[in-house]
């Protein structure tokens, strides 16, 4: 059978069964249902993730020591060792659930993530545009490319325009292809030559097309390019990594101290069995295993959290950054402004020149409603809103296009870097460019200037009239675009033009704009307004948003790059608006704040902002206005294309930070204190029994991975975003967490071990043994109460959080349970008179006063204010 390259349009149109004004609904719904999908790979039932938690090597060896430990009872007759055994299994078993279930919980997360990040496209369905997901698109139907879009399918071009495709990540070729509807390949032609066909995995460079499926994502290149995708998402975060360094670190640590009680215990009490379930115990307890996962829990739990905000954060590690974003580089419109221009100003080089009567003869209008690339469906105008805006202008003086009907013959397109476009048309009587764009960019161009009674040689009055108006519009927040035409035979310079006249459009500030910067600068960031625009139009939005009302704060496009590297690098700070930019510029902008030691956050929609993106520590890509090319490189995508959602990443990636810190505070200190009160305990009392393998156990099962989770879902200081952002250089023990460890670690072990000493020397050791036990978990239960904010422990709302209410009820609930029920003698704790109980709470609560000081110490600063 011929492929649809080899043939003409229609007969392509033929063989994928379409027609050239789309698909309808149910078509496209039945084709896609026919499709045999490529089965994805069955995720795991609850029994195999409950076995996968086995996978872990002290885990296998308890269980296994426990199962040995049950038939020597069974052997020996001695039902404690039976029972000691079947309590093991049962505390790993429900830890496992634990695991289980909190690994269930990110996954729903991240697929919801997947959900909200998967990507959309225009198609054309019984002559309506459409923009739909790429999963919703069948064989057959007809979608439209555009700068920057990726696409996703191999298709037959049914129309082009100046199109070129970066087929790079297919065929090699780093120069972008030419693509031309019209092309009929010969037979066997090589994919790099299939001038009519675009396919899956490249990028529209320039130019735009119509295209027609012709084999769908899992036919085509996409299956791989989402795999790899898939691949590079599940990298490991710098914060992730370094939790799992310092937590082999610990690993080893913490073998040694078990080897060592182990070796102690065997030599004293002569009781290998019992040695070497405590030293697994001990093991599982103190080594923080789960702590990577934990993390990337948190993380999870915080992207969703974020994604419900409208803001798609793409890896854990973009998290973990955007919460320490210094400076935060905005484009202007879209972002800060709402991108819904309307004309509000006109300035005509000739007087008349918008007479309602005979507006099919106007210029102006004319060149308003021929240069523009807007598509029109059912009535509505589809495209650049800039374009969209003039065309509205146009329909008010009820133009009557089929007096205007005009062939185009060409077009230089509009891009960031020249500011302007032009189209050449045909009407019949002759070609005439039509140009638009910045001021600036096509006085510079024009040489003549339409008048009433005709085109004469632009005067320097005429210029210095036109360039007063501009500023005049500017000044109004208004973006401003110049018109100028000209009659050309075969030339096609943007040259020699004849000035028509000026249009300002107004585009106001996004309702919680000023809001949001205010906060940004509160919170102690950089925020800073880039934009193509002109320098007045600028810094009348940044005054209206109370970015900047200063002058100073300005600088141009052009200015930048006047200035040497290293003046523009140490003036940096000074700039809060950046005008009339290039993609280059943008660049430059971010190195230059890097240099600085600032974490730059920048924003970008075209094909050309990549490179900046990718140089930002965070890349942040727009969800409405962005091309398919930024949002891919992009680490965040906006999906409502707003600066406050920005700022709320920000806030919520503090938190995470925090909330990491929080939790890796709670664990290490309390694996701190049971490795070590355990230790120092079999040093100085060797013949005495301290704690056993399951009041070891159970003491990790009630404050270990559930208090975890509770504080990786705290809501945060009230006013955190108070606080100046964290510097790059600060790690996972910064802000007072190393410490806080350290002094709360051996506070926890000194009490624990207190408790022992008390009920040894009052009771005996049976009774310090129960004691100990208490103190420890109850101590790890205030600690919890205290850690969870950092200033007073009553100043953030505790019922807010329902899975730390979940944790204590769970941690207390047990701890009384244990005290009132047989579970007491199966775990062999002692009955404790009601004073040993006053002593194990009074110890315990001791955590609570040293922290609360501790913290008076450590945020001092932060818990002033509020
Ligand atoms: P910002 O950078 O604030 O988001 P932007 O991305 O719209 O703004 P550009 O698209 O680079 O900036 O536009 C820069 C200038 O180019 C505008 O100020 C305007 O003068 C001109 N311009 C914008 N759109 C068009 C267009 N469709 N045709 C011709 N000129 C345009």
């Amino acid at each position: 059978m011929q492929s649809v390259a080899e043939v003409s349009i229609d007969r392509a149109i033929n063989l994928l069964s379409t027609r050239k004004e789309g698909l309808s609904d149910e078509e496209a719904k039945g084709r896609l249902a026919s499709v045999v999908r490529t089965k994805r790979k069955k995720k795991d039932g609850f029994f195999f993730k409950l076995l996968a938690q086995f996978k872990d090597l002290m885990i296998l060896v308890l269980l296994v020591a426990s199962f040995v430990s049950v038939v020597i009872g069974f052997v020996q007759g001695t039902t404690s060792e039976v029972v000691d055994g079947i309590i093991i299994l049962a505390i790993v078993l429900v830890n496992s659930i634990f695991g289980v279930l909190q690994e269930r919980k990110a996954e729903k997360s991240l697929k919801l993530l997947e959900k909200m990040s998967s990507p959309e496209i225009f198609v054309i369905r019984k002559g309506e545009i459409k923009k739909i997901d790429v999963q919703n698109v069948a064989k057959g139907d007809v979608f439209l490319l555009e700068e920057g879009t990726i696409i996703p399918f191999d298709a037959r071009l049914i129309d082009s325009e100046n199109l070129q495709v970066d087929e790079s990540s297919l065929t090699g070729e780093s120069v972008p292809a030419n693509k031309n509807h019209n092309h009929i390949c010969p037979q066997n032609t090589p994919i790099a030559e299939q001038k009519n066909m675009v396919f899956a995995g490249s990028v529209v460079t320039r130019g735009r097309g119509v295209a027609i499926v012709a084999k769908n994502k899992e036919e085509s290149e996409f299956g791989k390019i989402a795999s790899v995708l898939e691949n590079t998402k599940k990298d490991l975060s710098p914060l992730q990594k370094s939790i799992k360094d310092v937590g082999k670190i610990l690993t080893y640590v913490i073998l040694i101290f078990a080897f060592i009680t182990f070796l102690i215990e065997v030599i004293v009490r002569g009781n290998p069995m019992q040695a070497f379930l405590t030293a697994i115990a001990i093991s599982v307890a103190a080594i923080p295993e789960s702590m990577p996962a934990v993390i990337t829990i948190i993380m999870s739990i915080g992207i969703a959290r974020l994604a419900k905000q409208k803001a798609i954060v793409k890896t854990p590690h973009s998290i973990e950054t955007i919460g320490a974003c210094s400076v935060i580089c905005s484009d202007k419109t879209g972002t800060i402004t709402q991108n819904r221009m309307k004309v509000t100003s006109v300035f005509c080089g000739d007087a008349n020149c918008l007479d309602k009567r005979k507006s099919e003869e106007n210029l102006l209008l004319k060149c308003m409603s021929f240069c523009h690339n807007v598509r029109t469906s059912k009535g509505k105008f589809i495209g650049d809103p800039t374009e969209t805006a003039l065309l509205e202008y146009v329909r008010l003086y009820n133009f009557d296009s089929k007096k205007i009907f005009g062939k185009r013959v060409c077009e230089i397109p509009f891009s960031s870097e020249r500011k302007m476009m032009s189209v050449v048309v045909d009407d019949g009587e002759g070609k005439n460019m039509w140009t638009k764009g910045a001021v600036d960019r096509v006085l510079s161009c024009c040489k003549f200037i339409q008048k009433k009674d005709g085109i004469r040689e632009i005067s320097e009055q005429d210029k210095v009239t036109i360039m007063q108006n501009n500023k005049l519009f500017a000044e109004r927040q208004e973006r401003v675009l110049a018109f100028a035409y000209k009659k050309i035979q075969t030339d096609t310079n943007e040259a020699n033009l004849v000035f028509l006249g000026l249009v300002g459009m107004t585009d106001p500030p996004k309702r919680g704009t000023k809001e949001a910067i205010k906060k940004a600068i509160k919170a102690g960031m950089k925020p800073v307004m880039i934009t193509g625009d002109h320098k007045d139009t600028a810094l009348a939005i940044a005054r209206e948003i109370g970015l900047s009302s200063d002058e100073k704060s300005v600088i141009t496009g052009i200015e930048i790059d006047k200035m040497d590297r290293e003046e523009f690098e140490n003036r940096i700070m000074s700039f809060s608006v950046f005008a009339r930019v290039s993609p280059q510029n943008k660049v430059q902008i971010v190195e230059a704040f890097k240099k600085r030691g600032h974490i730059v956050g920048m924003t970008g929609d075209g094909v050309n902002d990549a490179g900046s993106l990718k140089k930002a520590d965070i890349g942040i890509g727009m969800g409405i206005s962005g091309t398919d090319v930024t949002k891919e490189v992009a680490d965040m995508v906006i999906t409502d294309d707003n600066f406050s959602t920005i700022i709320i990443a920000v806030e919520e990636g503090r938190k995470v930070f925090k909330n990491i810190q929080k939790t890796i505070k709670f664990l290490f200190a309390a694996n701190m204190g049971e490795i070590l009160s355990l230790f120092i305990a079999t040093l100085i009392f060797p013949n005495l029994v301290f704690l056993l393998p399951v009041q070891i156990l159970f003491v990790n099962l009630i404050t270990d991975t559930l208090p975890a989770i509770a504080l990786g879902v705290e809501n945060g200081e009230k006013n955190f975003m108070e606080e100046k952002p964290r510097k790059r250089s600060d790690g996972l023990f910064s802000n007072g967490t190393g410490k806080t460890i350290l002094v709360m670690g051996a506070l926890q072990t000194i009490l624990t071990l207190l408790a022992f000493y008390i009920g040894l020397v009052n009771y005996g050791s049976e009774v310090g043994a129960t004691m100990a036990f208490y103190t420890l978990n109850l101590l790890q239960l205030f600690f919890l109460l205290s850690v969870r904010c950092e200033c007073g422990m009553f100043k953030s709302n505790i019922f807010k959080n329902k899975m730390m209410i979940t944790s204590l009820v769970f941690g207390f609930g047990m701890l009384f349970v244990i005290a009132v029920s047989p579970l007491r003698e199966i775990l062999k704790l002692s009955n404790l008179p009601v004073v040993c109980w006053g002593v194990v709470f009074g110890l315990s609560l001791v955590v609570i006063v040293a922290n609360e000081i501790m913290k008076r110490f450590l945020f001092k600063k932060t818990c002033k204010k509020k």
